[in-house]
């Protein structure tokens, strides 16, 4: 006998509630981070989320299915009345039709008819006719802007994009991707990874300046998602050889402390050698004030973060100062 597909027991990868600033507002937020068919580039230096896909070759349908049984699981978990907000991840992106079908797009408009849903995927996959129809079947007249694009930018700096992570897409492509998103009526958020493989702290801390820089005028939103070292990476492969250092929490104030839009981070293993880190005796405080300062928005709070006395401060500033960055060939 067939199994029929509400029979399938299938989980999201993870599914939480939340909140989130939204203009002047906290939205109560339900995140979604679907096991899809795959990334369809899945060669960044630094991701392992590629890993997290339904195996072999799975015909559409069945992917469908299995879709359809993630967000049934959803819809059981989570009543609608509790969200206004639903942030949407897949281990690559939501609007590529291979890894996500379209049949499946248009149950989660429908599923989220009213919220605002914010989606991410890589800006070779924003294309008008997906967009527009995801926009017609989610809106309801409830948000000005019913859906926003979310694109791993990851950087401004063309050469950083490639060299440092190998993302496999130019800046031009982003601003092509933002410029379709807006022309349809969908909104941008753009996602800066900060501190990549192969840059000193220094180096790293002036790529997302210039990055929030370039950017502002192309992005309605802007979120830095400091580098974490991931399972079974390159950046794993060269953290373990003592050849990266995630960045110190220092650095990721003195960032949110003038930017020149309001930007939010979720320091994400915050305080643990894999992730952004101090010296372990003010990491605590500096992770909690950072997420606290995504919702609220208070810049004193970042100032006052900044003035908190610890030795750790010292050995920052050290390498600020003195930390050499090592060639990478531009060419082979
Ligand atoms: S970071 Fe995004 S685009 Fe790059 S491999 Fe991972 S899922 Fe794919
Ligand atoms: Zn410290």
């Amino acid at each position: 006998m067939m199994l029929m597909i509400s029979d399938l027991i299938e989980k999201p990868l993870a599914s939480w509630h939340g909140q989130e600033r939204y203009g002047n507002e906290v939205l109560e937020c339900l995140t979604i981070i679907f096991k899809s068919g795959g990334c369809a580039w899945s060669k960044c230096r630094m991701c392992s989320y590629r890993y997290e896909r339904y195996s072999g070759q799975n015909s559409p349908g069945t992917l469908t299915g299995y879709l359809r049984a993630q967000l049934a699981w959803v819809i059981r978990q989570h009543k609608t009345e509790e969200y206004d907000m639903v942030k949407i991840f897949t281990s690559g992106s939501f609007f590529d039709p291979d890894e996500i079908p379209p049949e499946f797009l248009s149950d989660v408009a429908q599923t989220f008819k009213g919220k605002l849903v914010i989606a991410e995927t890589r800006p070779e996959f924003v294309e008008t006719e997906i967009i527009s129809r995801f926009i017609d079947i989610l809106d309801d007249g409830t948000w000005k802007t019913p859906l926003y694009c979310a694109l791993g930018l990851e950087t401004s700096n063309d050469g950083i994009r490639e060299k440092c992570i190998n993302k496999g897409f130019t800046f031009l492509d982003f601003k092509k991707a933002a410029a379709l998103a807006h022309s349809v009526g969908a909104g941008v958020k753009a996602y800066f990874l900060f501190k990549p493989l192969f840059l000193t702290e220094t180096e790293a801390i002036a790529d997302m300046r210039t990055s929030f820089a370039d950017t502002v005028v192309h992005a309605d939103m802007i979120s830095m998602n400091p580098c974490t070292v991931q399972r079974n990476t390159e950046m794993e492969h060269y953290w373990k050889r003592g050849a990266y250092r995630p960045p110190y929490l220092w650095s990721i104030l003195t960032l949110l402390a003038d930017a020149p839009v309001h930007v939010t981070c979720d320091p994400l293993g915050g305080g643990r050698k894999r992730g952004p880190h101090n010296c372990g005796t003010c990491d605590y405080d500096m992770v909690k004030g950072i997420r606290d300062y995504s919702l609220n928005a208070d810049r004193d709070l970042i100032t006052a973060l900044l003035e908190i006395r610890c030795e750790c401060r010292k050995e920052w500033e050290y390498v600020l100062s003195s930390e050499k960055s090592y060639c990478m060939p531009l060419t082979q």
